[in-house]
């Protein structure tokens, strides 16, 4: 899609740390971690948001949570959170589905817990 950020990311226009790929799935260090581990697994066909997922497209969704399993085993990631921001008030930023794999840090509860 046109003018979408992470889709330029996916397409290598612009550069990123990626850190797995297959057919459904591409994922890359997020450029301002806020854990040590900070990784983005994004679809690679463009989806707007969690709102969007349908019966039609949601093996992209799985696929990405195979890859997280993959990576962690891979990273020996023992302990992760995976955040997906849906909508502005969620704190969306870039309008191109995608889910954050935090780790390696203690992680608290509630709405400040990852500041
Ligand atoms: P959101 O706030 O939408 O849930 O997450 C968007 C994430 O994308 C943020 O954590 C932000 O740091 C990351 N981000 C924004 N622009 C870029 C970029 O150009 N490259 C990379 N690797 N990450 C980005
Ligand atoms: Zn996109």
């Amino acid at each position: 899609m046109e003018d979408c950020l992470f889709c330029k990311i996916i397409a290598g226009e612009i550069p990123s740390a990626k850190v797995y790929e297959d057919d459904f799935v591409f994922a890359f260090k997020d450029i301002s971690p806020i854990a040590p581990v900070h990784y983005l697994f994004v679809p690679k066909t463009h989806i707007c948001c969690a709102k969007k997922i349908t019966a039609d497209n949601s093996v992209q969704v799985a696929k990405i949570f195979e890859a997280i399993s993959k990576i962690a085993a891979d990273e020996k990631i023992d302990s992760f959170r995976v955040i997906n921001n849906c909508g502005e008030d969620a704190g969306q930023s870039v309008m191109h589905l995608h889910f954050h794999l935090l780790a390696g840090k203690q992680m608290g509860w509630g709405e400040q817990s990852l500041g």
